[in-house]
């Protein structure tokens, strides 16, 4: 036996603990970057957690807690970022936005604002000069009722533009548009051309030649004989938008129905090809057959690509793992369905309360696609990992749902499909009994309560619009939700304008819209991080600050928990770091 004196004893522990404590410093992991000093929110948990610091390394998040414990990871290598009381977030995660569209439109004149005929013929000038000799000369954006002359242009007008390539014009709705004399002799259409079902072709008084602008089908008759995007400007789409995607603070992206465009299969499959994308997209494949007397009623239906299985096989005859994976940042997640129309044509199960424009009698929206199309498709998906998504605002559309739901759960059994309920806007509580038993995620389209919510007010009527969006009730009952911008549908892919819209749900006019349903601002920003990773089902990598997980992350100029929450949409994002690459920097 070895007696020590206490003396030594008390050495050989020191030295036993010096050498663990070497031990262990040459087992920790040493970090690529460290942030202290600001709000770390975690995002993890029903309420605000903060860890006083984060460490990254290899694209991952190494380590989450206190400053005194990050130290072991800190090396000569290692970066520190100071916060200097900025706030730090999981990255953002978009739960329902179109960014192959936005690109297109990124490439195209932006004709948001122009004042009068004159301007927008100058913007279209200018638009020429950027545009390849081979390409069309496209804006987007006007309003022919804000402009002052309050008419659309001619033909003749835009002849002015170019007279030998083709030059088109579409409004902000998407719905009417005008061409010069080049772009309807490429199209083949003169004013002998009948006017197709659902659309037509203004005429010159005489009748013998066409006016310019054009409605609905015939508009995208003229539309679909565009070139589709290729080579550079099927590269400046993608990273244009994914620029601004990162710009809004997004480390994740989503297409919400590629196929609408003859062009978008190219676009992605350009993206993966040459790796241009610097944050990840999730792509919902357009995938629907429709009826064809809504067709004529709602014109993005008629855009539909007849052959169901049309993009998504497409894509995954080109990349056959796509499905599984992201690949070169791109992953194909889930299908898209339309169920019914927006806001002047959701589909109810009672009347609106005031009829919308152009609309008589007991009137209540419409449907899209016929039951046994939604049917079949949960029946071949549900034991898939292909989510269904499906786009509807009216309860009757969320019944279409539901019941096509029941069905593949009564064949198949429950599973971990997470249906994907697009903006959601009304549904009655019964609805959401039947969410929760089949755990469906609802998207809610918060960003439409500026724009939307008066014309919500009036034409739902009071009950409908009180219990719209229906976030609080969702939260009381521990549900899953998320929130989203829909862009280009909103103009910008601001997800703190729809963190701050789900808080205070103000419209247009300074009315609050279902004050009952406005939920704390930790929860909303919930609904763009976790829940958000929850509804993409990447939840094990995305969406909380937690060791192990993507270093997907977003640095605000302010703490959003510690402003008036109505300036919230203001604060600034200062850094978007994408699996610890910086992204955006203001
Ligand atoms: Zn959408």
């Amino acid at each position: 036996m070895l007696h020590v004196s206490r003396r030594r004893s008390t050495c050989l522990t020191a030295l036993l603990l010096t050498l663990v404590a070497v031990q262990q410093r040459g087992a920790a992991q040493i970090a690529d970057t460290i942030y202290t000093d600001g709000d770390i929110i975690t995002m993890h948990g029903p309420t605000p957690e903060y860890a006083e610091a984060l460490a990254v390394k290899d694209g991952k998040i190494l380590f989450v807690g206190p400053a005194e414990d990050v130290k072991r990871h800190a090396g000569p290598s290692t970066r520190r970022v100071v916060l200097a009381g900025k706030t730090l977030l999981p990255g953002f995660i978009d739960t329902h936005g179109h960014m192959v569209y936005f690109g297109k439109n990124l490439v195209d004149a932006n004709l948001f604002g122009v004042k009068d005929i004159p301007d927008l013929i100058t913007r279209m000038k200018q638009q020429a000069k950027r545009t390849p000799s081979d390409g069309w000369i496209v804006g987007f954006g006007y309003q022919a009722r804000v402009m002052t002359d309050g008419r659309t242009p001619t033909c003749d007008e835009l002849d002015s533009v170019s007279t030998d390539r083709p030059v088109l014009i579409v409004d902000s709705s998407g719905h009417l548009g005008a061409g010069n004399s080049a772009v309807f002799r490429v199209a083949g259409i003169s004013a002998d051309t009948p006017d197709p079902k659902g659309g037509s072709f203004a005429r010159k008084a005489n009748g013998t030649s066409l006016l310019g602008p054009m409605e609905e089908t015939a508009l995208n008759a003229v539309r679909s004989k565009r070139p589709p995007f290729t080579g550079q400007l099927a590269d400046d789409a993608i990273t244009g938008a994914a620029s601004v995607w990162a710009s809004h603070g997004h480390t994740t992206a989503m297409e919400a129905g590629l196929g609408l465009g003859n062009d978008d299969i190219g676009i992605v499959v350009n993206a993966i090809d040459k790796q241009l994308l610097p944050i990840d997209l999730y792509v919902a494949a357009k995938d629907s057959t429709v009826d064809e007397t809504v067709a004529a009623a709602y014109s993005v239906a008629s855009q539909y690509n007849p052959n169901p299985d049309g993009t998504r096989e497409k894509l995954l005859a080109d990349r056959p793992d796509l499905d599984k994976r992201y690949v070169n940042r791109v992953r194909l997640g889930g299908i898209k369905f339309w169920l019914d129309g927006s806001i002047d044509t959701a589909w109810f199960t009672q009347p609106y309360t005031t009829n919308p424009p152009g609309k008589s009698g007991s009137f209540s929206g419409y449907r899209q696609i016929p039951d046994e199309v939604l049917d079949a498709a949960f029946d071949t998906y549900w034991p898939t990992n292909m989510q269904i998504h499906m786009h509807m605002n009216g309860d009757a559309a969320a019944d279409q749902a539901l019941a096509a739901i029941a069905k593949a759960v009564k064949k198949h059994g429950m599973r971990d499909h997470r249906p994907v309920f697009v903006h959601a806007s009304y549904l009655r509580p019964e609805q959401i009994e039947r969410i929760k038993a089949c755990g469906a995620v609802p998207s809610f389209l918060t960003a439409s309560v500026v724009p939307g919510g008066d014309g919500v007010l009036k034409l739902w009527g009071n009950d409908r619009a009180a219990v719209a969006l229906p976030a609080r009730t969702f939260l009381r009952m521990g549900l899953p939700f998320t929130f989203s911008h829909d862009a280009p549908v909103s103009p910008v892919p601001s997800i703190l304008a729809l963190v701050d819209a789900g808080v205070n749900r103000i419209a247009a006019s300074g009315v609050v819209v279902g004050p009952d349903e406005r939920i704390p601002a930790y929860d909303a920003l919930r609904a763009v991080t976790a829940m958000a990773a929850y509804q993409l089902k990447e939840e094990a990598t995305k969406g909380t600050l937690e060791a192990g997980k993507l270093a997907d992350l977003v640095i605000l100029e302010k703490n959003p928990l510690q402003v008036d929450s109505t300036t919230i949409r203001e604060i600034q994002i200062m850094e978007t770091i994408k699996e610890g690459r910086t992204v955006f920097s203001r």
